[in-house]
């Protein structure tokens, strides 16, 4: 859930951040609540971001987002450029946050270890500025844990991700993703995203989110949900051991 709080003044614009109105000078702050992670300590926080208009240039209404994470104590500053007019028809430049640099939009769970935790975070940084290489890199993010979550070693990347959907082993929104991989990104017109996952090669329109999509599923299946249900276990089995029963095997 998003919770948008605007502070209105007279002759405002959009703000970056929210698509909603924002100060229309460098005078007035206009503060946008909604859930966020920190992009330093990846704590869950309110974010209370200040938005200050910067420049008008060439139609964009150029603001800079800026906040103190209340836990870690850093900056996290960001910056937008959105046309004037409406909510509705707001377009621009996406958010994009400047400090701190190369920050992931999509924060990884604790429960992720590396080498996945940083090859993702990796393709993150890298996606705006090549789509390419951030592909290459989830692609081979997604076969080190086909290879090692699901113990499925073949031919190439599209043969193991036959073997994982054929073996039933994960849920069928998980199949469909990672069938969509293959589709997406053409591996037949690109069969070296087959055979060398890790190539960078050209990418189709939104192959690259979509390999950050699929692999957050599979983060999710493998590493989120287990480590839930081990903690769930853990508290059951505490609680049948004070009341004197056998714990669950
Ligand atoms: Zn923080």
């Amino acid at each position: 859930m998003r919770l948008f709080l605007i502070t209105f003044v007279e002759g405002m614009s959009n703000c970056g951040v929210c698509a909603t109105r924002a100060a229309p000078s460098h005078i007035v702050p206009v503060i946008c609540l909604r859930p966020m992670k920190c992009p330093h300590c990846n704590t869950g926080i309110h974010s209370g971001f200040q938005a200050i208009q910067m420049i008008t240039a060439a139609g964009l209404v150029w603001c800079v987002h800026f906040q103190g994470c209340p836990e870690c104590k850093n900056a996290i500053i960001r910056l937008s450029g959105a046309y004037a007019g409406p909510p509705a028809t707001v377009r621009g430049i996406p958010i994009y946050t400047a400090y701190p640099p190369h920050a992931c939009p999509r924060p990884v769970p604790d429960e992720v270890p590396d080498p996945y935790k940083q090859d993702f975070n990796e393709s993150c940084a890298v996606l705006s500025i090549s789509p390419k290489a951030s592909a290459a890199l989830s692609r081979r993010n997604l076969q080190a844990i086909i290879h090692d979550k699901a113990g499925i070693k073949g031919r190439d990347l599209n043969a193991e991700i036959q073997t994982l959907i054929d073996s039933g082993t994960v849920p069928s929104f998980i199949s469909e993703g990672l069938h969509a991989v293959r589709v997406i990104g053409n591996f037949g017109a690109h069969p070296i995203k087959s055979t060398s996952s890790g190539e960078i090669v050209d990418v189709e329109d939104g192959e690259a989110e979509w390999n950050l999509d699929v692999l957050e599923s599979l983060f999710d299946f493998y590493f989120v949900q287990p480590a839930i249900a081990a903690k769930r276990k853990a508290e059951i089995n505490k609680k049948l051991t004070e009341a004197g029963k056998p714990p669950l095997p």
